[in-house]
């Protein structure tokens, strides 16, 4: 079985089909890109072919690079075994764009065309990028673009260096820097492709370009005498600006934590400096010194390698499909009306229920809010907002829940409230409903005594906003089975999302490990540390908020309801009190936040935030010597981290994959790491413990270093090597 198939018709024209065997979607492997070469190479050869035509038997074009297969390059050959394969597909790739002309004279060779029926993205454009025209199918749900920035890498096959010699370094920012993805009509606008066409004509189009083109029509801009780059190089006046502003960007928003953008700008601009072939070379050095670097690595493995394992059920219990076919939630506020809309959206029925007729209409208007600004955005059609509406009842009458193989609640977080709703959800649904909360708070396994089935009673934690947020927490209680489970992943799965399943405690996981890291900075502030430096040391280690601005997103009245609820629970054992006096105090000024234009942060009428608030220096006195910025970082890096070590020794993470995932995709713990159990064996045990046993003789009991710790650092041990994920995909 090949990856690609070979046709050629009457007319000459071979069409080379990809079609990954075994997959809903083509991923490039090394063995597939053999086989894509000796089949240019067949055409180029074959004298009765006159062109090629490129495209795929999937509705996609492709997904992009197998990841699994670089990291098996580079455990491999190390850094030689990755440029070497490198420069293997630029030469293939080259040989696409050259497609057998004489390259002094340009002349001769045959016209490649790439017809794209969908998504197309990383080597799935780098592809097309190289071939002399790229045609498209009018998909609007098709995404074009070189997303690989997003998991700690760049276009490595030659995309970053022909977009930019395409479009220019400015215009071509947006693509490689934030891997930003467009429809394929977008992508047409901005010039990333060159042609779209409805999907019946996708063929006809590209077999028709290939028999009239042209021999100028196969010269790539950078291949012809006098090209000059689109919007000039760097020492061209305006190149400079360009260049200048963008190394400033960059900077700027990545605070310099990550390797891959500094990487990416340093390829394009030495690849700006000199001829094509060369460019390509700077850019497989750049992407090689990427690939080497450990915080790529930990990003591939978190945000690709293990995120695809936990979405494929990688600790889902072996018990039948579970698949939901009819939904009910309870609470149509906040959270239940989005999740009310990623089930309906998933195509699932769904019954929306508040204890007021016009509560629960106003859950089901978020779904129509939702879908009328995908429809200003033509990601979504009137039918499609129809027909997603169409699957949301939204009632009163818990009779409506009848058939419900999945309830989940989302009431007010009050112990009492959520067992009389979980004894009214009993009476009306079968004997196999699943019942789940999505509580923040209340231990799952003392709501589960309100259930007549505690081995069908589960947590499924959302995030807020529920739409936009990518990981799902999913908490066995001490009684919840393993059907739960398997019910709570396969509704992840249906609905997208990225699960991680933890055992039941005090707050979980998600949040366990997020309020100390609030709690931390705003301890800062009470000992006299300037605000602006507990913020800025937050996101200069790659923090996408710092404490104070993340309180105030949370609010500080949730902040005090749970300060409340935590020191009743922990009586005199409760460790924050120097942080309550300042939280209650923001609060007894009405100051709670975002949602009242006033917190930590001063805002504008319009709710734009404007700074620290500088009543802040007036109650809490900036002390005359600062703390050093590292001190500053390791606070509040470690208030994270030493969590998640004692959530893994506690038993409440099962999975160290699951704790990395959770933390980037949960709170954006600094994503650069890989996660905080990657940060740790970035640095190594027996440094983290230094790290500790220093911030505990100076700032308390806090910091003490964890007992795995310890014995990782005395036995030399990481957590990747000592807690190796010990099931597969299933
Ligand atoms: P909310 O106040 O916006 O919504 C609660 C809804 O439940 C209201 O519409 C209310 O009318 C309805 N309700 C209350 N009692 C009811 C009953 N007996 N029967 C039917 N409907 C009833 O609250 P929210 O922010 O959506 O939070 C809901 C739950 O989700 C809480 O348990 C909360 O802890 C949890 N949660 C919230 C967040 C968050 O960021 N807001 C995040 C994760 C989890």
């Amino acid at each position: 079985m090949t990856d690609f198939k070979y046709a050629v018709d009457a007319d000459g024209v071979a069409t080379l089909t990809w079609d990954t065997a075994g997959k809903s979607m083509n991923v490039m492997s090394q063995e597939a890109f053999l086989t894509l070469e000796g089949m240019v190479d067949r055409a180029l050869a074959d004298a009765g072919v006159k062109g090629i035509i490129i495209t795929s038997a999937k509705k996609d074009f492709a997904g992009g690079m197998d990841l699994n297969v670089i990291a098996a390059m580079r455990d491999a050959g190390g850094a030689q075994g990755i440029f070497d394969g490198v420069m293997g597909m630029h030469a293939i790739l080259r040989k696409i764009e050259r497609a057998g002309m004489d390259p002094k004279t340009l002349k001769g060779g045959k016209p490649i065309v790439a017809a794209l029926p969908g998504t197309a993205l990383g080597i799935g454009l780098e592809i097309p990028l190289a071939c002399h025209r790229i045609i498209a199918a009018d998909n609007p749900r098709a995404k074009i673009g070189l997303p690989e920035i997003m998991v700690g890498i760049f276009p490595g096959a030659g995309g970053t260096t022909r977009l930019v010699r395409k479009m220019g370094a400015m215009m071509a920012a947006p693509f490689l820097l934030e891997g930003k993805l467009s429809d394929p009509k977008a992508a047409k606008a901005a010039g990333l492709i060159d042609e779209v066409v409805a999907p019946e004509d996708l063929l006809a189009r590209a077999k028709e370009w290939v028999l009239a083109a042209a021999s100028a029509d196969l010269v790539k801009p950078w291949d012809a005498k006098g090209y000059k780059m689109p919007g000039g190089a760097p020492y061209h006046p305006a190149g400079f600006l360009t260049f200048v502003g963008a190394s400033a960007m960059v900077h700027g928003k990545t605070m310099g934590v990550y390797p891959a953008a500094k990487a990416l700008l340093s390829a394009v601009y030495e690849g700006a400096l000199v001829p094509f072939d060369v460019a390509l070379k700077i850019e497989a050095r750049w992407f090689t010194s990427v690939l080497m670097n450990p915080s790529s690595s930990a990003m591939i493995r978190s945000l690709f390698i293990n995120k695809e394992a936990l979405e494929k059920g990688a600790v889902r219990p072996a018990v039948p499909d579970q698949s939901v076919q009819k939904l009910g939630v309870i609470g149509a506020g906040m959270m239940g009306a989005g999740i009310a809309y990623v089930a309906a959206n998933a195509g699932i029925e769904v019954v929306l229920i508040d204890a007021q007729q016009d509560a629960a209409d106003r859950g089901k208007s978020y779904s129509a809010g939702i879908l009328d600004k995908g429809i200003s955005r033509r990601k979504v059609t009137e039918d499609q907002k129809a027909e997603v509406l169409a699957r949301i009842t939204a009632t009163t009458d818990y009779a409506a829940l009848a058939g419900c193989d999945l309830v989940v609640e989302a009431v007010f977080e009050d112990m009492k409230v959520k067992a009389d709703v979980t004894a009214k959800v009993e009476a009306v649904v079968g004997p196999d409903c699943i019942f789940a909360t999505n509580t923040s708070t209340l231990p799952i396994s003392d709501l589960a005594k309100a259930s007549q089935r505690a081995a069908q009673f589960i947590g499924i934690h959302f995030f807020s906003p529920v739409d936009k947020m990518l990981l799902v927490e999913i908490i066995r209680g001490r009684e919840t089975g393993d059907r739960a489970v398997a019910k709570a992943l396969d509704f992840v799965r249906q609905i997208r999302k990225t699960p991680i399943v933890v055992n039941d405690a005090r707050f979980f996981y998600a949040n366990r490990c997020i309020i100390p890291y609030i709690n931390e900075g705003i301890r800062m502030v009470a000992e006299g540390v300037e605000p602006v430096l507990v913020e800025n040391a937050a996101k200069l280690v790659g923090m996408p908020l710092g404490p104070l601005q993340l309180v105030d997103e949370t609010s500080i009245d949730l902040g005090v309801k749970i300060a409340k609820a935590t020191r009743l629970a922990m009586g005199d054992a409760y460790p924050d009190g120097a942080v309550d006096v300042v939280l209650f105090a923001m609060s007894d000024q009405g100051r709670l936040g975002k949602k009242a234009n006033a917190g930590f942060y001063a805002y504008d009428e319009k709710g734009k935030r404007l700074g620290l608030w500088d009543g802040l220096e007036a109650a809490y006195p900036v002390a005359d010597v600062q703390p050093e910025l590292g001190d500053v970082q390791h606070r509040l890096l470690m208030a994270q981290v030493l969590e998640a070590v004692r959530a893994l020794e506690d038993g409440v993470l099962m999975d160290i994959r699951e704790g990395d995932v959770g933390a980037i995709l949960g709170w954006g713990f600094a994503p650069w790491s890989g996660g905080p159990l990657s940060w740790l064996d970035m640095i190594g045990a027996a440094r983290a413990v230094a790290i500790c046993d220093d911030l505990t003789a100076r700032f308390g009991e806090r910091f003490k270093t964890p007992a795995l710790l310890r014995d990782m650092a005395a036995k030399g041990d990481g957590f990747y090597t000592r807690f190796a994920p010990h099931r597969k995909a299933a």
